[in-house]
């Protein structure tokens, strides 16, 4: 493996990394903690870090279709204990209204993510985080509409599992829309 770094055109998104969706929190994804230090160690490769956070209202439709979670400002929704943040340069939060799940980063809406990466040139994410078959999908997929290459890092994903084998057409999913997976 090359442990060398990327050049300026390429960024780190960290998927919503966050206290809720690792063990112990109220949408817990098995495993959540387990990428925690892959996440970690690509950190200082890349210029850029990006990390995104559900970021819900106390009330949200989104609670109709999973348990209440993520709700801004709570510990729950902090980025998880042993997650490098000091790497991060730009907090993206979404799910903010009363209406919207917000799965994927290019909702937030505190930035506008695109804009922001075309002003700084960069056409290449790595993606990272949680969950794999819902926020890391549709970020993935909404990043490839766009335009931009995308590269999946496999270890630092981990998925819900609604229903078995959700992860794995998720990856198939990203690899079907141009994403590489590593
Ligand atoms: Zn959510």
């Amino acid at each position: 493996m090359n442990y060398g770094n990327f050049g300026l055109d390429t960024a780190l998104l960290v998927i919503d990394v966050q206290n809720d969706f690792c063990p112990g929190g109220a949408l817990a994804v098995a495993g959540g903690d387990d990428i925690i230090p892959t996440i970690n160690a690509w950190m200082p490769r890349f210029a850029t870090v990006i990390a995104s956070r559900d970021w819900h209202p106390a009330n949200s439709v989104h609670f109709k279709k999973w348990p209440p979670h993520c709700i801004a400002g709570t510990i729950g929704a902090q980025f998880r204990t042993g997650l490098n943040t000091r790497h991060i340069q730009l907090v993206l939060d979404k799910g903010t209204g009363d209406t919207d799940d917000g799965y994927s980063a290019f909702e937030a809406t505190n930035v506008d993510l695109e804009g922001w990466l075309r002003l700084r040139k960069i056409t290449t994410l790595y993606v990272c985080g949680l969950a794999t078959d819902y926020c890391v999908l549709q970020t993935v997929l909404d990043a490839r509409r766009r335009g931009f290459s995308v590269v999946v890092l496999r270890e630092g994903v981990a998925a819900v599992e609604a229903a078995p084998g959700d992860g794995q057409r998720a990856l198939d999913a990203m690899e079907a829309a141009g994403a590489r997976l590593l």
